[in-house]
């Protein structure tokens, strides 16, 4: 179970920039051609984006943290019915950060909305960043939602999914004997607590974690996928 930010890509500016490489993809297309091998793409984007990137490789994928699953060669299925009610009050709060922190923008997905300040002076970035999650926080509280702060992003999402739900789903699917999840973010610890304590959990980058292994950064998680998908060959 592979996050794909971060993890199968170098972090990028702005969102549409990170597409997989080539390399990633020929990686990925070795990993899911060994009939031993079940994977999966783990990721906060939308379902649009990862079905250009990823619909014709045979694995599976999730899309807005667990809102949406698609199983190898199946359709895309939503994991639970969802309101959307919200959005456009939690939109227009979010375009008077866009005006006073230049370079911000908003990114919107189904069941979510994101504020990325990955270009943004990042000082004036992060005392915005801190006052935006205070107001959504008290605002939120109160209906089913969850702020979650990721890198250089805050993402208001309907609470209740996220990847860990997903991940479980797909853990449950059979009786695997190694499971393997890898991810740099937040979201990500959702996964690595659902999974059992044998599963091997890696964070991408040092910090603190619920993860088992901390790798440094995506090249040398290439390099671990690279060996796996060379290993018995
Ligand atoms: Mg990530």
């Amino acid at each position: 179970m592979l996050d794909y930010d971060g993890v199968l890509t170098p972090f990028s500016d702005y969102p549409k920039a990170a597409k997989p490489s080539r390399e990633t993809l020929d990686l990925l297309k070795k990993l899911a051609g060994d009939p031993r091998n079940d994977v999966v793409i783990v990721s906060g984007r939308d379902k649009k984006t990862l079905d250009e990137w990823f619909g014709y490789l045979c694995i599976g994928l999730v899309a807005e943290h667990g809102v949406w699953i698609k199983e190898e060669k199946k359709d895309w299925v939503i994991t639970r019915p969802l309101n959307t009610g919200w959005k456009t009050k939690v939109h227009s709060i979010l375009e008077g950060y866009v005006d006073r922190v230049p370079g911000s923008f908003i990114e919107e997905k189904e069941y979510s909305l994101a504020w990325h300040y990955r270009k943004a002076d990042p000082e004036l970035a992060s005392v915005k960043a801190k006052e935006l999650t205070d107001n959504l926080t008290s605002l939120t509280a109160s209906i089913d939602l969850q702020v979650l702060q990721g890198s250089k992003v805050i993402e208001v999402r309907n609470l209740g999914v996220n990847k860990g739900s997903a991940a479980t789903r797909f853990y449950s699917k059979e009786a695997y004997d190694y499971v393997m999840a890898v991810g740099d973010d937040r979201t990500d610890e959702d996964m690595f607590k659902a999974l059992p304590k044998t599963a091997c959990t890696i964070k991408v980058g040092m910090q603190p974690s619920h993860a088992r292994y901390n790798l440094r950064n995506y090249k040398e998680i290439q390099k671990l996928l690279e060996a796996i998908a060379t290993a018995g060959k």
